[in-house]
């Protein structure tokens, strides 16, 4: 049972995450099975950087900043590389490249066996048939029932750089602020994308209302 194994990380993921999400435990499964893949190519986890990508934005990456220590905050975690909400993560050493893609794999998702799971991942979950917690509970203990055996590894090498691209920044001529320089910032009159939005009454994610 890795049940027994995973339950202290499980806990503290489920603690950060504030919200008891189905998500979180599968994530914590994945980055488990994905890190031992690891373990198979580098023994010593001390002996390289590992680096992580996630190909989606939602739960699954408080499993992988918590149990990796890969972060958004110190780049080792990427999310931007594919973002396009497939539930995976690729573990993988920053230097060669090689790592392990761990994915849940819906062909093995017995739809008579976990049919919560089965319609968790066809966002076909029946939300007038029960609660939403409960609905959460049963997907949860079928996860629990199914673990490992509902996802899949490919062997993967990742073609990003290991060196981050410096990104230069300039002071916006409106606000004052610094920020990073795009490819339509103008070089004599750097103005920032809020500063430009609010200038064409384009939409702004948020007004300032006091100052
Ligand atoms: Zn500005």
């Amino acid at each position: 049972m890795l049940y027994e194994k995973l339950k202290p990380a499980i806990d503290k993921i489920l603690a950060f995450h504030i919200k008891n999400a189905p998500g979180v435990i599968m994530g914590v499964y994945m980055v488990d099975y994905a890190y031992e893949l690891m373990d198979s190519l580098y023994p010593d986890r001390d002996s390289y950087t590992l680096n992580a990508l996630s190909e989606t934005r939602v739960c699954l990456i408080d499993s992988i900043q918590v149990m990796t220590g890969c972060t958004v905050g110190n780049k080792y975690l990427r999310l931007d590389a594919l973002d396009i909400g497939r539930y995976a993560l690729i573990l993988y050493n920053r230097d060669t490249g090689s790592g392990y893609r761990v994915y849940m794999d819906i062909n093995k998702i017995d739809k008579d066996k976990y049919p919560q799971l089965y319609a968790f991942f066809n966002k076909s979950r029946d939300y007038k048939s029960a609660s939403r917690k409960k609905l959460s509970e049963e997907t949860i203990s079928e996860f629990y029932r199914a673990e490992r055996s509902v996802l899949s590894y490919q062997k993967v090498k990742v073609n990003l750089s290991a060196k981050d691209d410096i990104v230069a920044a300039a002071i916006c001529v409106s606000c004052g602020e610094s920020f990073l320089v795009s490819s339509d910032t103008l070089v004599d009159k750097p103005m920032c994308s809020y500063c430009g939005r609010l200038a064409l009454g384009r939409f702004v994610p948020f007004t300032v209302t006091e100052q």
